[in-house]
Formats: C-alpha cells, sequence, structure tokens
C-alpha cells in the first residue's frame, strides 16, 4: 500500500497517511498539533486539495499494477473429460425373418 504526504493545515507538519484511506470523507489528526483534518473531494485548503490528488493518483497507479497482474494469462484447467464408452450398444436385434 502508497503512503501520500499530508500537511497539517495548521502548524504545517508534514506526515504520511495511507492513500487508501484517504478518500472523501475521512479525516484524521494530526500527529504534532493534534487538530482533526477533514478530506473531501470538495476542500478548498490547498494542503487537503494536494493531498487528496496524490491520493487518487497513488491509488490510480496501484489499480493499474493490480490490472497489469489480472491480464496476466490464467492456468489452464485441465477439465476431466469422463466419456462414458458406448459399448452398449453394439449388441444387433431384432432378427426375426
Ligand atoms: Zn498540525
Amino acid at each position: 500500500m502508497s503512503f501520500v504526504q499530508i500537511q497539517c493545515t495548521r502548524c504545517k507538519t508534514m506526515f504520511r497517511d495511507r492513500a487508501g484511506r484517504l478518500q472523501d470523507g475521512y479525516s484524521r489528526q494530526c500527529p504534532c498539533c493534534e487538530v482533526v483534518l477533514f478530506f473531501a473531494d470538495d476542500a478548498q485548503h490547498p494542503f487537503i486539495k494536494r493531498a487528496m490528488r496524490s491520493a487518487r493518483q497513488a491509488r490510480k497507479e496501484q489499480r493499474e499494477a493490480e490490472a497489469i497482474r489480472i491480464a496476466a494469462p490464467p492456468e489452464p484447467r485441465a477439465a476431466p473429460r469422463s466419456r462414458s464408452s458406448s459399448t452398449g450398444r453394439a449388441r444387433v436385434h431384432g432378427r426375426s425373418e
């Protein structure tokens, strides 16, 4: 999981948080001044905006990395095919002449 840098809007301290958590509606305390920072897609503060943007970018890169892994050809599954032999139909009947 990738981390993004967040800058506190009050004390300007830089700290890091997981990109996966940094989404609209997320909030966390600054480790330094303990102010609660709110993260929203429509945030006005440039520090919050920047953090949201880099989190989005980090998540996008991670999705792409996963997509590449998924796109790799899957292992072929050897399905055991049970062929019921049709030896029982060899009998000829109805020879009445
Ligand atoms: Zn702070």
